[in-house]
């Protein structure tokens, strides 16, 4: 699953009133673009509630907290927010939620100022969990275990004025060895595509532009329901008024040569812009890691997208350091990685988590040498984004605008392709596609 770490910044989400006495809530989110949707809708329904979003600068009286566990460092990162929060903020009443949550409530509950800690199952259900602690000052803390996780509620929520994030699917059963995310959010389980072809008709004529399609394992969409993935974005292709899709992170084996044929030939808005895990360029690290594929068929997938769609980027997340990798299979690893037709690496040096069966594997990396793995894997994507970018210089492409932070003097666009676009401000272009010659000084840094 793709991480992003990134902050919510509390004012992105709109104002619902203007009461002076109403409650005041603030959002931060860490992790995936699953989160990132999640606390959307989270704000969404307390703002139902008539609890309104703080203003830049106000002090908040509940702070929602929606966590990553994904690696060691995304629980310290959601232990040090808590804490800033808790001293900035000592009134507040913090309300935890999110993989790390779920992994270990006990130790979030203690942080200073926590009041509420909701798993998986529980975090649409936040208001009810509210209301009770403001009446009673009980803590809640409320986690289902992952076994009996059921719930799935679709959500297609504004990450921004420009793009939303549609939430198909969540859970995986796939239990690669290294990874938490089934004992963090349950067994795999979809919406049905009514619902979700709904959501997104809605979110379309709330001027939806561009929907990025999001999940834990979303090819494993519709295994539970019997409905097919391929089904489902040939229905959100037909909203005519989204004039952009985008897949995030999807397995290798799950992005099947039918769904790539389609969107390069048939498909009217999903962009060639794809994210699929490797994670080691060795068969046998592969094997180790419990992961359903092998270098081959991953090798076979990126050579049909460059065939059907030469300018597509694709970006490949790779574990560094994993256990089992050792020097002969870093070495192997490393050669295919650099002889793969990608556009860029999430590189992300191993994580050691408690409870997976990765601990079981002998062979362990030695820190020091984990970052050295990493920084030879971040010189490769930096060589492979940068000749990507050079050779779509002097081209002319279709850029989506995106609305600027306040007070901004330029703005950002997309390519089809994912390349990151800045212009001086024109707020008649915001939402909008317009087709730009593209320059070594009109593109900007990615940051994703
Ligand atoms: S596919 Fe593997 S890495 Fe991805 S969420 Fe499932 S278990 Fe974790």
């Amino acid at each position: 699953m793709e991480s992003n770490n990134s902050d919510i910044n509390s004012a992105d989400m709109p104002d619902c009133g203007n009461s002076d006495t109403a409650l005041k809530a603030a959002y931060h989110t860490l992790g995936c673009k699953l989160n990132f949707s999640e606390t959307s809708t989270i704000g969404r329904m307390l703002r139902d509630r008539g609890i309104l979003t703080v203003a830049e600068g106000e002090t908040p009286d509940i702070v929602v907290v929606n966590t990553c566990s994904v690696t060691e460092m995304a629980d310290k990162k959601g232990r040090q927010l808590i804490r800033r929060i808790s001293r900035d903020f000592p009134q507040a009443t913090i309300v935890v939620t999110g993989c790390y949550a779920q992994l270990k409530p006990e130790q979030v509950s203690e942080l200073p100022g926590v009041a509420v800690v909701l798993g998986s199952n529980e975090k649409l259900r936040i208001g009810q969990y509210l209301d009770r602690w403001l009446e009673t000052h009980t803590p809640q803390i409320d986690v289902t275990p992952p076994r009996e996780i059921r719930q799935f509620m679709p959500s297609c929520e504004r990450g921004d004025r420009t793009r939303w994030f549609l939430k198909v699917q969540d859970g995986c059963d796939y239990f690669c060895t290294y990874c938490t995310i089934p004992y963090a959010r349950g067994r795999s389980r979809s919406g049905s595509i009514a619902d979700i072809e709904a959501i997104a008709r809605r979110a379309a004529s709330e001027g939806a532009t561009e929907i990025v399609i999001t999940g834990v394992n979303i090819g494993e969409f519709g295994a539970d329901t019997g409905e097919s993935f391929l089904e489902l974005l040939k229905r959100l292709d037909a909203i005519e008024s989204v004039q952009r899709y985008r897949i995030s992170s999807i397995e290798p084996n799950l992005l099947t040569e039918e769904i790539l044929h389609w969107i390069a030939s048939e498909s009217r808005a999903f962009m060639p812009h794809f994210h699929i895990p490797l994670q080691a360029g060795s068969d046998r690290v592969l094997k180790l890691m419990n992961r359903r594929y092998d270098t081959t068929l991953f090798a076979e997938r990126i050579a049909l997208i460059r065939k059907l769609m030469p300018d597509a980027f694709i970006g490949v997340d790779v574990i560094a350091g994993a256990r089992g990798e050792t020097d002969e299979e870093w070495r192997k690893s490393m050669e295919f990685i650099d002889s793969l037709p990608i556009t860029r690496l999430h590189v992300f040096p191993y994580s050691e988590r408690p409870g997976t069966a990765a601990l079981m594997i002998g062979h362990t990396v030695p820190a020091e040498e984990k970052h050295l793995r990493t920084a030879r894997l971040m010189q490769i994507s930096e060589k492979k984004h940068a000749d990507f970018i050079n050779a779509s210089i002097g081209r002319e492409v279709r850029v989506l605008w995106e609305a600027p932070r306040s007070g901004s003097k330029t703005m950002h666009g997309f390519t089809e392709n994912y390349i990151r676009v800045e212009a001086p401000l024109d707020s008649d272009l915001i939402n909008k596609i317009s087709t730009v010659l593209l320059t070594a000084e009109s593109i900007s840094e990615l940051r994703e």
